[in-house]
């Protein structure tokens, strides 16, 4: 057998909080896991940058109060199963996971009413969310990674970027299998970064974890692999997507030059930070009643109408009111915004939206089944209606979480009755073949392809969208989906040109189902 070919029970790609909890669930089940992850190290995506907290439960512990919170923010096209399943059961997996088996610290209040240190974020009505300072997230992975190298049945290869899935219908060179009716997934081809060759990942079950989309604009905070590449191949593969347009974006991220915006958390706004203009004058009273506690789309917008009125490139975050002591309780902001020479105890921050998080994604039920046999997704990557039209924020890490245990729990007692993928099923499924060996990589082609991409989504997929402007996008990036698509045939693979297709394909993907969505609703705002 060629080395560029195995066979794994599970392959769970991508190691954020969602692949790495499935991964470790099933671990603890007793199952044999291969999760991979592209680059070098496995805390390369969005987990280890979310600042704000995790959704717990308030003092008086009511899931229907959080329940209420969630459906109000997805305005109602929200999965009600779903959202149940996760305000009844998301606190005991925050119990049972970070607090009891991996031991996250998080911050305690010292009072007795209550062990945690609870804070409240824009669109909740009770104090809920547990947090570790303002780096909640890295901690959380610091002590994910750590339980996964212990683990002795979970195989990590990083470096790994998966290419495609693989199935029944698309790939197998047999007849046996090409007329069932029945089309399965059975793992999928991934580029060897080190070597770059194709290899090809035969499982059992094969679960996505991918994360988000951000990096489809030119304004983000997402991690630089946030591209959509589980989107991408479930949608080659012909599974459903759902929701895809609804793009949250974050009403602060730090105005300032780089590529990727540093987020300002909510938590800020929470604990009594203001909203201002250049003036100074406190203007989201004028927009909304909830004033700088409205939903994250109502807030985004006023700052963009605010900016137009104003005809200023960026609004501010006033945190001079925010009785905490700001060092201690915003560590990472105050230090980074410190190193951008604004102290923030003194000095209003200079703050624009950026596309943030993708309340839609790949279709599963309540395990995290996808419309595809054999194929899960879980978290960021995936469509469970939790969120419907909007996120209710501090949600996304605890569905990653819960949705990430489901789905472990679920394959577990799959693999336990199934029987594994048949010999001659395996030998069905053929390596990669080289499409061509044209040598063409060049970065500047790569570089201005994705300056295409991204502003292109920016201006005519962003926060207020038309149908001129969704028309004009849909026809460009497909001329340059097909253009991707024959230089592809021609070209060795390389990891710019996979992540090149996976973002292309992903964004014309939000903007296919954004031009079908004539209903402005939640993150999904039409102007005509
Ligand atoms: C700045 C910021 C702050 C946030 N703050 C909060 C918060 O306070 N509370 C909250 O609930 N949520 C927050 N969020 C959202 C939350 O962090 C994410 O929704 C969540 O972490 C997603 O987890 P995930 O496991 O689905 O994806 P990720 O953590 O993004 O992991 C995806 C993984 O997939 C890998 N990958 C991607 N493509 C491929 C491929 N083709 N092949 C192999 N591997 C691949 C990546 O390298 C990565 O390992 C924040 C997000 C950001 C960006």
């Amino acid at each position: 057998m060629s080395t560029n070919r195995f066979h794994t029970p599970v392959l769970v790609i991508g190691s954020g909080i969602a692949g790495c909890t499935a991964a470790l669930t099933l671990a603890d089940l007793g199952a044999e896991v291969t999760l991979i992850s592209t680059g070098t190290r496995l805390d390369t995506g969005n987990s280890p940058l979310a600042q704000g907290g995790i959704v717990f439960k308030a003092v008086d512990g009511d899931p229907r109060l959080l329940e209420h919170d969630i459906m109000v923010a997805g305005h109602h096209i929200n999965y009600r199963r779903a959202v149940r399943q996760i305000s009844v059961k998301g606190p005991q997996a925050v119990q049972g996971i970070l607090v009891d088996r991996l031991g996250i610290p998080f911050a305690r209040s010292g009072k007795p009413q209550c062990e945690w240190d609870l804070t409240m974020e824009g669109g909740h009505a009770a104090h809920r969310i547990m947090h570790c300072a303002d780096y909640t997230g890295r901690a959380i992975m610091d002590g994910l990674i750590a339980a996964i190298e212990e683990a002795p049945n979970v195989r990590v290869l990083s470096g790994r970027t998966a290419v495609d899935l693989l199935t029944t219908h698309h790939q197998a060179r047999s007849n046996e299998f090409r007329y069932q009716i029945n089309n399965q997934c059975v793992g999928a081809y991934v580029l060897n970064e080190h070597t770059r060759s194709v290899e090809t990942m035969l499982a059992d079950v094969t679960v996505l974890a991918t994360g988000g989309v951000g990096q489809v604009y030119l304004h983000t905070t997402n991690s630089p692999n946030a591209i959509g590449s589980g989107v991408s191949m479930a949608q080659r593969a012909g599974v459903r997507i759902e929701n895809a347009e609804f793009v949250q974006f974050h009403p602060t991220a730090l105005f300032h030059r780089s590529q990727r915006r540093f987020l300002i958390s909510e938590a800020l706004r929470g604990e009594g930070g203001r909203l201002v203009n250049g003036a100074g004058e406190a203007f989201m009273h004028n927009y909304d009643r909830r004033g700088d506690l409205a939903p994250r789309d109502i807030v985004a917008r006023a700052i963009v109408e605010e900016m137009l009125r104003t005809g200023e490139d960026c609004v501010y975050l006033d945190a001079s009111q925010v009785e905490q002591d700001l060092e201690q309780r915003f560590p990472t902001i105050y230090q980074h915004c410190q190193d951008m020479g604004i102290d923030i105890r003194v000095e209003p921050i200079p703050v624009v939206p950026a596309a943030h998080y993708f309340c839609g994604g790949i279709l599963t039920d309540l395990t995290g089944r996808t419309t595809l046999d054999r194929l899960y997704a879980v978290g960021e990557c995936a469509c469970t209606g939790v969120h419907g039209a909007n996120r209710l924020a501090s949600t996304s890490l605890l569905e990653a979480l819960l949705w990430g245990r489901t789905a472990g729990e679920d394959i577990a007692r799959r693999l336990h009755r199934q029987r594994p993928m048949s010999k001659r099923l395996h030998a069905a499924i053929p390596d990669w073949q080289p499409l061509g060996d044209e040598r063409n990589d060049d970065p500047a082609l790569v570089a201005q392809d994705w300056a295409t991409i991204r502003h292109t989504m920016w201006n005519y997929v962003g926060i207020t969208r038309s149908t001129g402007r969704l028309r004009r996008a849909f026809e460009d990036l497909r001329d340059l989906s097909r253009h991707l698509h024959d230089f592809y045939k021609r070209t060795t693979l390389s990891k710019p040109l996979v992540d090149l297709f996976h973002g292309c394909h992903t964004a014309y993907t939000i903007t296919q189902a954004a031009l079908r969505n004539r209903q402005s609703l939640g993150c999904h705002y039409r102007i005509d």
